[in-house]
């Protein structure tokens, strides 16, 4: 099976001009590290205009546009963003084009309803993961807006964003009954453990090694660490030869990579006792840089450079497996 484990879809507030920003601030390094953009101050928007990436960090797309940008693909995971303030607005998955048909002004409260209703344009292709804040509304109203997410409208996982939201994953009061009902409503929960270039996100909280205490109390429940802890990878791949229900995906940590440091990452991780089939393939589409035939064609030639490298190859299978079915057989769609 061919899966993208990581992507985003809809828009990031009720102005759709907002999520450009967003996304272009958040891309911001990649066009600075690329020469485009002044790498010692804030851009004007004459020279943003000028760089031609002013529109491209975090394009609102739709339920086609996603399937038209992932060919071959059979399964495509979305993954809501739950409500949370950001200077004095509120942020979170919205329909600002109407294209799902849900009730109502777009709202960031309603985060989960719009990702059901993009898996009930394609139920066959898209995959939902709900998102909830413990720091939004109280722990006890996202334990209940999870329940109501899985049970209700029939979303398949969780995805929790506890650096940009300023709370610490191993939080036993925030976190721990997050993690309770996951693990009794059996859905894996995967977690933005690792880096943002976003100058308001709470480097400290991202740290991969704080969610050994979760793999520890919660001994059943699946964890999917996402973008491979980037920069923290090394520690995050420990965590997956330590709890034998944590994997993590590779998106973002996948476009930041040559071909040949691919190929050597995958390389290392046998020796280093992580199994490749921990690994998911994922692409954070649809930021800048994360174009889904491209990464899938970075991931599926490397061995081209076992040939340039002098090195064993990768096995094909255990490709095939991060590509789709290791992420299939974690959430049975295929048997184990
Ligand atoms: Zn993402």
């Amino acid at each position: 099976m061919i899966i993208d484990a990581h992507s985003h879809i809809l828009s990031l507030s009720a102005d759709p001009g907002f999520t450009l920003e967003y996304g272009r601030e958040g891309s911001l390094c990649i066009y600075r590290s690329m020469g485009s953009l002044p790498s010692h101050r804030m851009p004007t928007e004459a020279e943003w205009e000028a760089s031609g990436y002013t529109r491209k960090g975090w394009p609102v797309i739709g339920p086609e546009e996603s399937v038209r940008d992932h060919p071959g693909f059979d399964k495509i995971i979305v993954l809501a963003i739950s409500p949370q303030h950001l200077e004095g607005r509120l942020i979170g998955t919205v329909d600002t084009a109407g294209v799902l048909g849900i009730d109502g002004p777009p709202d960031p409260e309603r985060c989960n309803d719009y990702i059901a209703g993009v898996v009930r344009t394609d139920p066959e292709r898209f995959i939902g993961f709900a998102s909830v804040n413990p720091t939004h509304e109280g722990v006890n109203a996202a334990v209940e807006e999870l329940e109501r997410a899985v049970t209700e409208l029939g979303l398949s996982g969780l995805k929790l964003y506890p650096m940009y939201q300023h709370w610490a994953a191993n939080d036993p009061d925030l976190g721990f009954p997050i993690y309770r009902k996951a693990q009794e409503l059996g859905i894996p929960v995967m977690i933005h453990q690792a880096g943002s270039t976003r100058i308001d996100a709470k480097l400290e909280l991202g740290r991969p090694a704080i969610l050994d205490d979760i793999g520890r109390e919660f001994r059943d429940l699946r964890v999917i660490i996402a973008h491979c802890g980037l920069p923290w990878v090394d520690e995050a791949l420990f965590l997956l030869t330590k709890h034998p229900n944590f994997f993590a995906e590779l998106s973002y940590l996948i476009a930041t990579l040559t071909r040949r440091d691919l190929f050597l990452l995958l390389s290392r991780c046998e020796p280093m006792f992580v199994p490749l089939e921990k690994l998911f393939f994922g692409t954070d589409y649809p930021g800048f840089l994360y174009d889904p035939a491209a990464l899938r064609e970075k991931l599926m030639s490397v061995n081209q450079e076992a040939d340039v490298l002098h090195m064993p190859p990768i096995a094909q299978e255990k490709l095939d497996g991060i590509m789709g079915d290791n992420v299939a057989r974690m959430l049975g769609l295929i048997e184990a």
